[in-house]
């Protein structure tokens, strides 16, 4: 099982980083893994050192740590990362590529599995940064509203699925809570976009959101760590199909399929979900 850190994890993690890092000043910065950065290491820690953390929010898969004066932290997890809080003294864990420590001493540690990404961007510099600056607006957000949702499928041609997990259209959702979103809205993966009835497009947009805040009520999926090091709540056995192929469908018994769907695996209820 291939996972990945989504929307209900970033959002709990920078929660607690807010919580716990708002008001420190970072004392220096190390890295071993030089392309995770968007700078040679010695300005990073340069650029870093002596800022305030502001505040820390989430913007889908990404963090934004808010430094004072007029920077930003942009912190991406990657295919999957360990993101630590350490306490003075605290053993640190036996891998990590990158490491930040407050004036305090605390502070925290990443360990990437693969890569990931930790930039450092000017504040007024934020519009062009190239990689967040096109993300589409989180469904946890206010402005994500059911309005927004219809008018970003208007004029959109491709299957539902590779619309969602397109992160240029809604942030934070990748295949792991894709999965259970497309069956609570009975919809096939591949269903084509300009197919969808009004009612799909609603009970779509309803179970996006009741699927990702069912997770974060959870604490995140139990296959990751948050800040403390604690496992999520949410378990495998918490998916309705996803991952769940061979198993009875929730709703109507009939088995559970793994299908292919573009790059990705799909785990659908082929009499729930039916193609057309
Ligand atoms: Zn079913």
């Amino acid at each position: 099982m291939v996972v990945v850190p989504e929307l209900p994890e970033i959002a709990i993690i920078a929660q607690q980083m807010n919580e716990k890092t708002r008001g420190k000043r970072i004392a220096c910065v190390d890295d071993t893994q030089p392309k995770n950065l968007n700078m040679p290491i010695q300005e990073f820690t340069k650029t870093a050192k002596g800022k305030v953390i502001a505040a820390v929010a989430s913007k889908g898969k990404w963090l934004f740590v808010k430094l004072d004066p007029a920077y930003h932290m942009l912190i991406n997890l990657g295919m999957g990362a360990e993101l630590l809080y350490f306490e003075p003294k605290q053993k640190l864990p036996e891998k990590f590529q990158f490491k930040l420590t407050f004036t305090d001493g605390t502070g925290f540690t990443i360990h990437f599995w693969w890569f990931g990404y930790v930039h450092l961007v000017r504040q007024r510099d934020l519009p062009n940064h190239k990689l967040t600056a096109q993300l589409g607006i989180p469904p946890t957000d206010k402005s994500f509203t059911l309005e927004h949702f219809k008018a970003l499928l208007a004029d959109k041609k491709t299957g539902i699925k590779s619309f969602l997990l397109d992160q240029k259209n809604i942030a934070g959702i990748g295949n792991v809570y894709a999965q259970d979103t497309l069956f609570r809205a009975k919809l096939h993966p591949n269903r084509k976009i300009p197919t969808l009835t009004e009612k799909e497009i609603n009970s779509l947009y309803k179970a996006i959101r009741e699927n990702l805040n069912r997770s974060i009520k959870r604490g995140g999926a139990a296959f990751e760590l948050d800040f403390y090091g604690s496992k999520g709540g949410f378990t495998a056995d918490d998916f309705l199909v996803g991952y769940k192929a061979g198993k009875p469908c929730p709703k109507c018994g009939m088995t559970i399929e793994k299908i292919k769907t573009g790059s990705t695996s799909s785990y659908i209820c082929p009499r729930c979900q039916k193609l057309e």
